[in-house]
């Protein structure tokens, strides 16, 4: 469902350009989660946001679902972006004048889905959050904000979430909710799921697990 080849970007101009990835191969099947470890510095939110569609590489491929995001212009990107691919980020990114109903809903309406508001409500229940659906994100706790960013994630029904440390803004009690609903949303919809994060015993509770170093998937180091 995932394979990236030789992926390489730079990132910066000139004198200050900085290698990031240097020639990441990566394949993940279906329905798999995979957990991504390794050092501060060494790529992962940057793999991220190119598996995002969100930064372009300089060199490689990149395919999800079959498709080859290097070849899209940025318009058929930002569609199959809203499609086909969810991302949370360790802060929520929930836009601040909408009320959470909304931050699942208008999205969904961009990108073209019928009955948006019905699909937000019942996405906003599936993560715990059916009763603060009119609340502001400042009127919600931070694992309340988590909860209404993965729902607005998921509710596009995309075949890959992507989790850049999701618990690293919350306490560990709120953190371990938030896992346990990521695991259990994965395992009932069969979604692929690339984890990043520092803490190696959630890593370990992947299908798999991978390890980034300076710039490259380094070794398998779970099954
Ligand atoms: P952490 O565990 O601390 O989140 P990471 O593995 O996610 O680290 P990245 O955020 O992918 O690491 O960054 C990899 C490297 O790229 C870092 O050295 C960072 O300073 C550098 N970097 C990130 N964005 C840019 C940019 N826009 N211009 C230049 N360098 C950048
Ligand atoms: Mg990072």
């Amino acid at each position: 469902l995932i394979e990236m080849r030789d992926v390489h970007l730079t990132l910066g101009r000139g004198p200050t350009a900085v290698p990031i990835l240097r020639g990441v191969d990566l394949s993940v099947d279906g329905g798999r989660s995979v957990g991504v470890i390794g050092p501060s510095g060494s790529g992962k939110s940057t793999l991220l946001m190119v598996l995002g569609g969100l930064e372009r590489p300089d060199a490689g491929s990149v395919r999800i679902s079959g498709e080859e995001l290097t070849a899209m212009d940025e318009d058929a990107l930002t569609v199959f972006r809203g499609r086909s691919i969810g991302i949370v980020f360790q802060s929520f990114h929930l836009i601040p004048t909408m009320t959470a109903l909304e931050n699942v809903a208008v999205p969904l309406e961009l990108a073209g889905v019928e009955d948006a508001i019905a699909r937000a409500r019942a996405e906003l229940a599936a993560v715990g959050l059916g009763e603060r659906t009119g609340h502001y994100p400042t009127e919600l706790s931070g694992g309340e904000q988590q909860r209404v960013a993965i729902a607005r994630a998921l509710a596009p029904r995309p075949a890959v979430l992507l989790a850049d440390e999701p618990t690293g803004n919350l306490d560990d009690a709120t953190g371990r909710d938030i896992i346990e609903l990521m695991f259990a949303v994965q395992e009932q919809r069969r979604q692929t799921l690339l984890l990043v994060t520092h803490d190696r015993s959630l890593a370990a509770r992947c299908d798999e697990c991978v390890r980034m170093r300076q710039g490259r998937i380094d070794t398998e180091v779970a099954a």
